[in-house]
């Protein structure tokens, strides 16, 4: 059993911990990581790294961030971005938009996977994604998601999506080549137990390999 984390934090590097895991893709919360998460994955192969701000940590956003990110992704073509997006519980809506639009647009220029972080603002992200051609977007991870079935569907149907999940909640109603598995840097979330009932449920003995496949894809840049 080969498992990569697609969704994590510096502050826990899944394949250091965890049995089965192999690789961790570690997402940023804002630019004061972004050196030391270079530095990580300059001497550990099996983290992958995810630039950008999320939308929790925007206090201490720099003007010129993005010279310093678009910087980052031309000297690493392995790079992806991340975490990025809305969160409609979280303050100043003008301000995280202004900023994950501006990731976003990278992520178009670079064609680089991105992990997104959308709570409640559904439709604002979808409404974005449209003032972009389809072909022009790059891999979409849905990281967490917890909404309605509809806008699962419209995502499937629509966008080049996946879907990293730490739990079995949307598990039928994502096809088996877009499922992904994450701890988020939560303990609690063991992957191979999560992996092992995601095989159950879908009734395939291959889920582990497909799941693993479908990561490297991410890692690819899609
Ligand atoms: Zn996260």
């Amino acid at each position: 059993m080969k498992i990569i984390d697609a969704h994590s934090h510096i502050d826990y590097i899944t394949h250091k911990i965890q049995p089965n895991v192999v690789g961790t893709i570690c997402c940023a919360k804002n630019e004061s990581e972004w050196n030391l998460m270079c530095n990580m994955i300059n001497t550990d192969n099996n983290i992958y790294g995810a630039f950008g701000i999320h939308p929790w940590f925007l206090s201490d956003v720099k003007n010129d961030f993005e010279s310093d990110l678009k910087y980052l992704l031309a000297l690493n073509s392995g790079y992806m971005i991340g975490e990025i997006g809305l969160d409609k519980y979280k303050p100043n809506m003008d301000k995280q938009s202004d900023v994950f639009i501006k990731q976003l647009d990278i992520a178009v220029n670079f064609k680089r996977t991105v992990f997104l972080h959308c709570v409640g603002a559904w439709d604002k992200i979808l409404h974005l994604f449209k003032q972009y051609k389809k072909s022009e977007l790059p891999l979409i991870v849905v990281h967490g998601f917890n909404d309605s079935e509809n806008i699962l569907k419209n995502l499937l149907e629509n966008y080049n999506v996946m879907f990293s999940v730490s739990n079995i909640k949307y598990i039928n109603m994502i096809p088996d080549d877009k499922i992904l598995v994450e701890t988020d840097a939560k303990q609690n979330v063991i992957l191979s137990e999560l992996v092992n009932k995601i095989s159950d449920i879908k009734h395939n003995a291959n889920m582990c390999e497909i799941i693993y496949e479908n990561t490297l894809k991410v890692i690819n840049n899609g």
